[in-house]
This record gives C-alpha cells, sequence and structure tokens, in this order.
C-alpha cells in the first residue's frame, strides 16, 4: 500500500526550470495503512463490479455520469468519459510549487474538522495533506457531506495525500524537479475511508465525481481524484 498509495502522478513532462529545486533529505518509510476494525454496523456492503457498465443497486444512488461506482483501476472524467487523460480533464501541471513560494502562500490550509488527514510526513512537511488550491475546497466540502449521508458517521473521509513537495509522486521518476503530479500544485488529493475498507473506494469515488471534482481514479488502495483550476504558479506571475 505504501508504495502505490504514493505511486499516482502521470511522468513524462518536465518543470520549468524556473520551479527546480533543492535535493530533499531522505525520507522515512511511509507507515501502511492498514484495515480498520469492522464497524459494529457496517451495513449493506458493495460488491466488487462484476460488470464492464456499472448499474444501479440497492445501497447506493447514482449521481454524476449516472455513475454508482467507479470500479478499481476505471478512471472517469467531468465529461463522462471513461478514456479522457487526467492532463485532459484537469489541465496540465504547471509547476512544482516551492514551499515559501508566492504560489505555495495561496495554498488553503483546510482544517475541517470533520475530515481525517493521515499526516503521515516527516516534520516540516506533516501540514502539507490538508494544504490544497483553493477551488478544491468546494468539491471536497461536498465530498465530505455525501461520506456523512452515505454511511451514516460509519465511515469517515481521510485525506492521505493532497499538496506534495516532497516527491511522495511520480515515484518512477527520480529526479525530483523531473516529477509530475497536479499534486505538486495542490489540484490532486488522495482519498480513503476511516476506517479504511477498500471495498468502499467504487462508491467514494462515484461520491467524488458528482461532488465535482473533474478527474477521478479508483487506484484500488485510494481514490485519486483532480480538479481543473488555474495553477497558482501562474496567479502569481500574473498570467
Ligand atoms: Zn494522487
Amino acid at each position: 500500500m505504501a508504495s502505490a498509495l504514493a505511486a499516482c502522478g502521470q511522468g513524462g513532462a518536465q518543470a520549468p526550470d524556473a520551479y527546480a529545486i533543492v535535493i530533499l533529505p531522505t525520507r522515512t518509510p511511509r507507515p501502511v495503512l492498514l484495515p480498520g476494525p469492522t464497524p459494529v454496523n457496517p451495513g449493506t456492503p458493495i460488491p466488487p463490479p462484476t460488470s464492464p457498465t456499472p448499474t444501479p443497486r440497492p445501497g447506493g444512488q447514482p449521481g454524476r455520469c449516472n455513475m454508482v461506482e467507479i470500479p478499481d483501476g476505471w478512471h472517469i472524467s467531468a465529461s463522462c468519459s471513461l478514456t479522457e487523460s487526467e492532463t485532459s480533464a484537469a489541465g496540465p501541471m504547471v509547476c512544482q510549487i516551492q514551499r515559501n513560494s508566492c504560489a505555495f502562500s495561496l495554498l488553503i490550509d483546510n482544517r475541517d474538522p470533520t475530515i481525517r488527514y493521515f499526516r503521515e510526513e516527516p516534520p516540516g512537511f506533516n501540514d502539507e495533506d490538508s494544504l490544497m488550491h483553493p477551488a478544491m475546497l468546494s468539491p471536497l466540502t461536498r465530498l465530505r457531506e455525501a461520506v456523512a449521508r452515505e454511511w451514516g458517521g460509519q465511515y469517515e473521509l481521510m485525506v492521505t495525500d493532497t499538496y506534495d513537495s516532497f516527491g511522495d509522486h511520480d515515484v518512477n521518476q527520480p529526479t525530483m524537479a523531473k516529477k509530475y503530479a497536479l499534486h505538486f500544485e495542490g489540484r490532486s488529493i488522495d482519498l480513503v475511508t476511516w476506517p479504511v475498507e477498500p471495498a468502499r473506494y467504487p462508491r467514494l469515488c462515484a461520491l467524488a465525481l458528482t461532488a465535482g471534482f473533474d478527474w477521478v481514479h479508483n487506484e484500488t488502495d485510494h481514490c485519486h481524484a483532480s480538479i481543473r483550476a488555474k495553477s497558482l504558479c501562474e496567479v502569481c506571475l500574473g498570467r
């Protein structure tokens, strides 16, 4: 789980030289998110997808794009495309936002007490799970409300990663300055349920799509969701 949690993000694109950063210290191994205890009343289990076309079933109302669940491994865009890329749906990464930069100062620190944050980053970076692009605030709040309605408080929304300056994403790219992921702009977020229950993630992803995220990917051990918004680096450059 630890490596897969950090694996989301696309490789291949190169950040502008203006945003090349210093080499950061080697981080400690990321703790593994283990499934939590079974709730006293877990409700109706959501079976894994057995058909390529999700269909409405008891326990889940169809939402955006008529999706009840986003099956394991699937991604979907706000235009209801199952093939559209994240870059097309949410826009390309423009920069890696550096800590203590102009763009960094524009990130929102979402301290919603009803959202859990994993906060496994080392000292100096453990505020990053709640730092995000301001445009993420509304869909994330709607998703938190949807999770509460869906599972009646038995499962809560947990954020395991949002903004990242440490290089937790695009793990196959060893050079930090060449890493590519919208997490580096605070425009992607990694979501799980608490207690951890991967069988809920297809439904969680569908709720994220309905909540207003522009591209949602069920990465099986978490739900990755991204927003289309103007890069904060561009905002700072006055573009
Ligand atoms: Zn992600």
